[in-house]
């Protein structure tokens, strides 16, 4: 190392570390770093599992290691720059996080303003689970177009909408999936006071019940609205 006097061209100080002429500390008021404005993790409302950058992670760390882990990811340093630590001051809309970096040992810390979300999404295990949970199917046949019809019905499919998987809508009409037959029974007994249906119904079995000793059924229900 050289013994020769060397000061900031910037700041005229002496005793520092330098990058080329300028002081460590003159240098970290130049820097720019950027941060992504928000980050988004999806946790499962069913099992706590974590997707993080579009993967499932089914035995999750704590929320806040997915988003360290995104940020530094995302995270561009300048040159001569290390990242020491980051650490969430907060989280949700209005999250801070602390970056800490040195620069030629030296260390210096950010803190920056950034959003950190966490959203219930269903994940890939669960929401197999659930599409194959469905005990009934309701294949509705109107006579005219589906959308208007469903209009028609909005408020007895509201009344059974937590017991419905999912509605498949094709050609000539809509297969409504139900967890479970008897809502299904119910809401075909509210639609037959509004209008008069040519009904068939099919039982399929699917697996054993094992407490009852009995097979358990999916039961599909066609109701074709009668001219
Ligand atoms: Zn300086
Ligand atoms: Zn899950």
């Amino acid at each position: 190392m050289s013994l020769k006097a060397k000061f900031c061209a910037v700041c005229g100080r002496e005793n520092s570390r330098f990058i080329g002429s300028t002081c460590v500390d003159c240098y970290f008021k130049t820097l720019q770093i950027d941060l992504p404005k928000s980050i988004v993790i999806y946790a499962c409302p069913v099992c706590d599992a974590v997707k993080s950058e579009g993967l499932w992670h089914n035995a999750p760390e704590p929320h806040s290691a997915y988003f360290i882990q995104s940020i530094v990811k995302k995270l561009k340093l300048p040159p001569h720059v290390e990242l020491e630590d980051i650490e969430i001051l907060q989280q949700g809309k209005e999250s801070e996080v602390e970056i800490s970096i040195s620069i030629e040992g030296k260390r210096f810390s950010i803190v920056r303003p950034m959003e950190l979300y966490i959203t219930d999404q269903i994940c890939e295990l669960d929401s197999k689970r659930k599409r194959e949970a469905y005990e009934g199917i309701l294949q509705l046949r109107p006579k005219g177009n589906v959308h208007e019809f469903l209009d028609k019905i909005a408020n007895e499919l509201k009344f059974v909408a937590d017991n419905i998987l999912k509605m498949d809508e094709n050609r000539n009409g809509v297969d409504i999936y139900f967890l479970d037959v008897t809502t299904m029974r119910h809401l075909v007994s509210q639609l037959k006071k509004r209008f008069k249906f040519y009904m068939k119904i099919s039982a399929k079995e699917y697996s054993w019940d094992k407490p009852k000793n009995r097979p358990k059924y999916k039961i599909t229900i066609l109701a074709r609205e009668k001219e």
